[in-house]
């Protein structure tokens, strides 16, 4: 239905979801799944994708293996690769949407800018930064929590005259060869980054506050037969994908909590470190000080020899400031680069909403989160009714695939939508005492893990709060998004 007022008419549906990443698609597939087909997908980019739309940085890749990084309802049995590559991953996004047939349902750049819900009509209105403007009775807000790059705080950032590429919007124009490049970040990006870097410059220079640890992984190709079986007997698949969710799961041991496992997961680091780097004082400065876990772990096999090559320089002396020519480090040595790569990750939210939301009284969502996001089960926000949340809030998994939390996230808000539409409710609005108990519980449970163990992370605000991880197995998690409790919801009836 559309409606005529003002200079933009008003676009409605019964569902409004913001994003066409991994979430917002599956989102869409799995209502159309349910019957429910009035959608509308809101995507501020030219196309569909998310993380790895951005992310085609070189040597980018899952580092959770692909069988289990993907949607069980929609399996790919040519993988061609046990973690596959971003143009890979890409394309099997747009293959979701060609199979599903979700293009109808999409409108690109429509970059939402804030959403507002109308407490008398039991609708969520959405506008744009061009003023375009929808309605719908509930919203799903899958905009991702790694979708806006971040620029470290360093003084002088804007004086640097030459190029500057921040690794989730890389310039494949920029020709790279011959070139003195620095990368600023030892992260996740940073470490597929590098090995591809060292072999296309002149010198690369890594600049590494923190080192992570460093676990082996095992990335084979996969062979044809393989394929075929997977293709064949689609049970097999199922399996395959099954054993590595448990060894996943098994690792949770290790990296959630302190445990026997921890001391043995970071002893197969170490020993990972000593095989590859001979060099005692290299050893020294890529051994962390922190316990394994805290932050995310790196999986590489090449980061270390890349480190090690005659061209490359790891320098972990703190960066104080960048000048028109390059990046000047604490001992007051000046390194002149032509280009400065900055692996230096995402303005991630959890302190804030990623734009204006607007619940029941002129609540603030970004007001109430500046202390820490907080919801009901990662997906749910008192306050703010018939609003569902993917990657919401403790939602974040240290050990398994994020699909696998968030296709449990599908289904919770499917359920919810279900109730909305069925029962012609204005308002399906989670009670503030089951959102603080349910945070009491995460909060005290958060407090024993790794994550909350000293280190400084992305995972943590400024404070130390930490509003990004779940403190449990990816079997509980689905456990709890299976039930739907009415009882810890309010219902408002339409009429
Ligand atoms: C480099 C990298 C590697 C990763 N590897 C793994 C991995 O191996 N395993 C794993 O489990 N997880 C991994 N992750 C986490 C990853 O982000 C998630 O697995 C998943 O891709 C997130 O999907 P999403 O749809 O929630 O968000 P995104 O993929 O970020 O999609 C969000 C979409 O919303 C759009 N959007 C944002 N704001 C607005 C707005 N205001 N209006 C309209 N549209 C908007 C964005 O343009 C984007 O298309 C990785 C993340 C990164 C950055």
């Amino acid at each position: 239905m559309t409606m005529t007022t003002q200079e933009h008419p008003v676009q409605s549906a019964d569902v409004l979801i913001i994003g066409a990443g991994f979430a917002g698609l599956g989102m869409a597939i799995r209502l159309k799944q349910a019957g429910i087909h009035n959608i509308i997908i809101l995507e501020r980019g030219t196309q569909v994708g998310g993380t790895w739309r951005d992310n085609q940085y070189p040597g980018a890749a899952c580092d959770i293996p692909s069988n289990l990084y993907s949607y069980s309802f929609a399996p790919n049995p040519d993988w061609s690769r046990s973690y596959s590559g971003s143009a890979e991953i890409l394309e099997y996004i747009h293959s979701m949407v060609r199979d599903f047939e979700l293009h109808p349902f999409i409108q690109f750049e429509k970059n939402v800018a804030g959403i507002e819900f109308d407490e008398q009509h039991g609708l969520w209105h959405a506008t744009t930064d061009k003023g375009e403007r929808y309605s719908a009775r509930a919203t799903v807000l899958a905009s991702g929590p790694l979708s806006n790059c971040s620029l470290p705080n360093i003084p002088g950032i804007n004086d640097y005259q030459g190029k500057k590429i921040h690794s989730a919007r890389w310039d494949h124009a920029y020709d790279l060869s011959g070139k003195k490049v620095a990368v600023v970040g030892t992260g996740a990006s940073a470490v597929q980054i590098i090995p591809e870097l060292v072999q296309q410059v002149d010198h690369l220079t890594v600049f590494q506050r923190t080192p992570g640890w460093v676990l082996p992984r095992v990335d084979l190709a996969t062979p044809e037969w393989n394929k075929a079986l997977f293709r064949t007997l689609p049970g097999a698949q199922y399996m395959t994908r099954q054993a590595l969710y448990g060894v996943h799961e098994a690792m949770a041991l290790a990296l959630i909590w302190r445990s026997p496992l921890t001391a043995v997961a970071e002893r197969v680091a170490l020993m990972h470190l000593r095989h590859q780097v001979k060099d005692r004082w290299m050893r020294r400065q890529l051994t962390p000080d922190f316990r394994i876990g805290c932050k995310r772990v790196l999986m590489t096999n090449d980061y270390y020899p890349a480190l090690q090559q005659p061209n490359c320089k790891l320098i972990t002396w703190p960066i104080v400031q960048m000048t028109p020519k390059g990046i000047r480090s604490v001992e007051g040595i000046e390194h002149q680069f032509d280009c400065v790569v900055f692996a230096t990750g995402f303005d991630v939210g959890k302190a804030g909403a990623p734009f204006s939301v607007k619940g029941l009284n002129g609540r603030d969502l970004d007001d109430e989160w500046q202390i820490g996001a907080q919801a009901y089960k990662s997906i749910s926000v008192s306050g703010y009714p018939n609003l569902f949340l993917t990657f919401g809030p403790n939602s974040g998994p240290g050990h398994n695939s994020a699909l696998v939390y968030m296709e449990s996230q599908l289904d919770y808000a499917v359920k919810g939508i279900q109730k909305i539409l069925q029962a012609d409710l204005l308002a399906l609005d989670v009670n503030a005492s089951a959102q603080s108990a349910f945070n009491r519980n995460i909060q005290k449970r958060l407090a024993k893990t790794n994550w909350n163990s000293g280190c400084k992370s992305w995972y943590l605000t400024d404070d130390g709060f930490n509003a990004t991880m779940y403190p449990g197995f990816a079997t509980e998690y689905l456990a709890q998004m299976s039930q739907f409790k009415e009882k810890d919801y309010h219902l408002v009836q339409a009429g």
